[in-house]
């Protein structure tokens, strides 16, 4: 397929990803770099001791017996101590290299050496989120239907491509751990970040109060010069204080439904539960993808690029076949 001149709109976010890259550098070789491996626990979102993922996900677990993510890993007590002390922990998306989309939340092979590599990491090493060509397409170029195609083709063909978590949702800009204004808020459940300043106001670090009260969504001191958000798009299961954790699969089962009411059907070891996972918590399905035109071609909707229009003209009018000559 021949490539086509990048937009402007393309370029622009090439030259900041650039320059992201090189700031991050900057700092990495001033050792103000992050480690590797997150902060806070990819299934409860809490911090404390964690094990970290060996493999490439760089995700971290909580692999003790205080909380109840061992149960979510298919782990029994003495299995994790094992695993802490052999210090060789690798998740089960990483061994059978099947990871989630951070869109969508389904699985794909992540495995570069297949023939069929379905979701793609995106190229920060400290962010190391896949995605589905699509689904990243879709997030990046919501308004506009022709970069989304050419993106998703560049993601695709194994391009390295920036994710949306670098850039804020409201301004566009990057990120300034020293600036507090600038600094990030990330959500925890999918790509949308803001700036501190950028924050909109319904999501709160304070729960409002009263049994109906709106629940808290942001927490200043879990990430290193960030903030933890979960946004709009997740409703908060009050006995958790965070949304519904069903959102981790791994490769064998579907969901682990860890916190049903119904007893789990393994030979696990009776264990006493942590306090807040001690009731049953009705599991929500994860809210559906943003709305999109998915199977529509949208090629009547005006252009919001900054390229001139002869970069869209259309072999046959409302067709798609522009990319193939
Ligand atoms: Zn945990
Ligand atoms: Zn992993
Ligand atoms: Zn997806
Ligand atoms: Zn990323
Ligand atoms: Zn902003
Ligand atoms: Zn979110
Ligand atoms: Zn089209």
């Amino acid at each position: 397929m021949a490539r086509r001149k990048a937009t402007a709109e393309e370029l622009r976010r090439l030259n900041k990803a650039r320059e992201f890259k090189r700031k991050r550098n900057m700092l990495k070789a001033a050792g103000a770099g992050p480690d590797k491996g997150e902060d806070v626990c990819a299934i409860c979102d809490d911090g404390g001791d964690l094990t970290c993922c060996e493999g490439c996900c760089q995700r971290a677990f909580h692999l003790d017996n205080k909380h109840n993510c061992i149960k979510t890993l298919g782990l029994t007590i003495e299995e994790a101590k094992n695993i802490i002390e052999k210090e060789d922990f690798v998740c089960k998306n990483c061994q059978y290299k099947q990871h989630q989309c951070f869109v969508c939340g389904s699985l794909g092979s992540s495995d570069d050496t297949s023939s069929q590599p379905e979701v793609f990491q995106c190229e920060h090493d400290d962010c190391a989120r896949f995605y589905h060509p699509k689904c990243v397409a879709q997030m990046l170029y919501p308004d506009n239907h022709h970069s989304q195609e050419l993106f998703e083709l560049q993601v695709a063909a194994g391009e390295r491509f920036s994710c949306p978590m670098h850039e804020c949702i409201v301004c566009m800009e990057v990120e300034n751990k020293n600036d507090k204004s600038m600094q990030f808020a990330v959500c925890r459940r999918c790509p949308t970040v803001y700036h501190r300043k950028c924050l909109p106001s319904d999501i709160l670090f304070k729960p409002k109060k009263g049994p109906k009260g709106a629940m808290r969504r942001a927490w200043k001191n879990m990430l290193p010069g960030r903030i933890l958000i979960f946004c709009m798009k997740h409703e908060i299961v009050r006995k958790l204080q965070t949304p519904a954790r069903n959102h981790i699969i791994f490769p064998e089962a579907n969901v682990l439904k860890t916190f049903q009411a119904a007893p789990m059907e393994q030979d696990m070891p009776e264990q006493k539960e942590a306090p807040d996972h001690s009731l049953p918590v009705q599991i929500h399905s994860p809210p559906p993808p943003a709305a999109s035109d998915q199977n529509q071609c949208c090629c009547s909707s005006p252009f919001d690029s900054f390229a001139p229009s002869s970069l869209f003209m259309h072999p046959h009018p409302g067709s798609c076949g522009w990319l193939d000559d």
